[in-house]
């Protein structure tokens, strides 16, 4: 190979059918761009894959020109580990076909499509899998990581309703892993992350979901945030199977439903989303109001699909953002006093603390069954995110993160938390996540299927 070869990735170019970006080409600026805006890093060469020939045709001239892998699902990635500096992105964008079987209930998505384009395929036919809370979402690293929305307390984690991947190896192999074909790698993809190939094809198995589902929102004042928190903890064990809670800790919206003298300010919004009938979900709400007392409340029927686009316009792309995960056994009221004096003293209004309890189909599913980074017996789950639009303010907003992470840490008595809400690659957080076991099996899967760590740029497993 030249050196005219290497500027250009000729050879590259060659051996794809979808297009290859280098720095001079346009469309180059906007493909390296990702969800998180504090990342700028500058990939020696961009291919968007068409297929799992093309995605085998990359890791080849990554192999043959010692380039850095790094794979972009749906760029939401925290800390950018879609995006190599002088590597090679593997994106998937163009992989974004989702084909429905009703009958069959399963669903076909392509590595690259986004939960928006998954939940529009499936709602179609009144059905739905488990995903995250924002629509922009990537498919691809959500479930990789586990998967969870507010379906997870009915059916589970993405990774509970996965049947198969169609999946390329570091070695360019291509092939399909489930419960009877590659039984190792399939358990090893569900919470694995990224670490042991390229998945060009998710096939999920679906629930009949909606198409109203009822959304109950009460908005409870910062001075008020402890009442609200326990509020929440002592009630929440009492709603019915088909209503999923969440707590999110925000700045009120700027959205209709929030009268405009209390926009920005900041509380606790205590979320329930009934799946059942209007009048199953107004009785299951009845009483968190009367004990909450809101400020402002927003209790109405809504398309599934609105709920799953509800939180889009408070994560817009481009927005700087720094995440700390963490599970907790139980809310207690050490927890919730750390909770309500760190959520008062966020100066960026973006940044939030989100807890969603971890009940019903999640617990149903055996530890041991998947990879999912976390117990299954665990209580809560917590989401710590510094937000701001610009860098200044930014600063501020990841190191309140970092600060408040640091204080509720020795109260979970460990730093474990979700793999796809780690801001950095942490070997200790990341061992305390899997457990010892786990991360020893993890390794296992890793040596058979990537034995040189190819795919290294993710919340990264060394092989055993
Ligand atoms: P990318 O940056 O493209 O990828 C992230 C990682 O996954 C990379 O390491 C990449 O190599 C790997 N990867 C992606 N696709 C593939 C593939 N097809 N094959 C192999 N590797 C792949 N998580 C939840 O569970 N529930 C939520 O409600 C939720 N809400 C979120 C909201 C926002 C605004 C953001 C930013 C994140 C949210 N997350 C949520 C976390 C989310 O799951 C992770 O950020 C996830 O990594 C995003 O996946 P992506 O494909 O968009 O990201």
């Amino acid at each position: 190979m030249t050196s005219t070869d290497i500027r250009d990735h000729a050879p590259l170019r060659a051996a794809m059918t979808g297009p290859v970006l280098a720095p001079a080409d346009p469309g180059y600026d906007e493909a390296r761009s990702v969800w998180n805006g504090d990342i700028d890093r500058r990939p020696a060469v961009i291919a968007r894959c068409t297929g799992p020939a093309d995605v085998a045709a990359a890791l080849a001239y990554a192999q043959e020109t010692g380039l850095r892998v790094a794979v972009r699902g749906g760029g939401h990635g925290y800390w950018g580990a879609a995006v190599p500096e002088g590597g090679i992105m593997i994106d998937l964008s163009l992989l974004d076909s989702v084909t429905v079987d009703p009958e069959a209930r399963r669903a076909r998505v392509g590595g690259g499509a986004k939960l928006a384009q998954l939940d529009a395929a499936t709602q179609e036919h009144g059905l739905a899998v488990p995903a995250g809370t924002v629509s922009h979402t990537g498919v691809g690293g959500l479930t990789l990581g586990g998967g969870f929305g507010w379906l997870t307390k009915q059916h589970g984690l993405s990774i509970d309703n996965l049947e198969s991947v169609e999946i390329v190896l570091a070695d360019g192999r291509c092939v399909r892993a489930s419960a009877t074909e590659h039984p190792d790698l399939f358990w090893a993809v569900r919470g694995g992350g990224g670490n042991f190939g390229v998945v060009t094809e998710f096939e999920f198995r679906l629930h009949p979901v909606g198409p109203l589902v009822h959304l109950g929102l009460f908005f409870v004042e910062q001075e008020r945030a402890t009442h609200a928190l326990r509020t929440a903890r002592d009630l929440f064990d009492d709603l019915p199977a088909d209503a999923t809670p969440a707590i999110a800790c925000i700045s009120a919206p700027p959205a209709p439903f929030v009268p405009q003298e209390h926009h920005f300010r900041p509380g606790v919004a205590i979320m329930v989303v009934g799946f059942g009938s209007g009048e199953e979900h107004a009785a299951a709400v009845a009483p968190l109001r009367a004990a909450l007392e809101p400020l402002f409340e927003a209790v109405t029927p809504l398309p599934y699909v609105a709920l799953q686009q509800l939180l889009d316009d408070g994560a817009f792309w481009g927005v700087r953002a720094y995440s700390k995960g963490l599970f907790l056994d139980e809310l207690s009221d050490a927890a919730i006093d750390v909770i309500a004096d760190r959520t008062g003293r966020r100066d960026a209004p973006m940044s939030q603390l989100l807890t969603f309890p971890l009940t019903g189909a999640y617990r149903d599913v055996a530890d041991a069954d998947t990879a999912w980074g976390g117990r299954r017996d665990t209580g809560w789950l917590m989401a710590i995110e510094g937000v701001a639009p610009d860098p200044e303010s930014f600063v501020g907003a990841r190191q309140w993160a970092r600060d408040t992470w640091e204080q509720l840490v020795p109260i979970a008595g460990s730093p474990a938390g979700y793999v796809n809400t780690m801001p950095e690659q942490d070997d200790r957080a990341l061992l305390a996540t899997y457990g010892q076991d786990k991360y020893r099996r993890l390794a296992q899967v890793k040596g058979v299927y990537d034995p040189t760590n190819v795919f290294a740029v993710n919340a990264n497993i060394k092989p055993a």
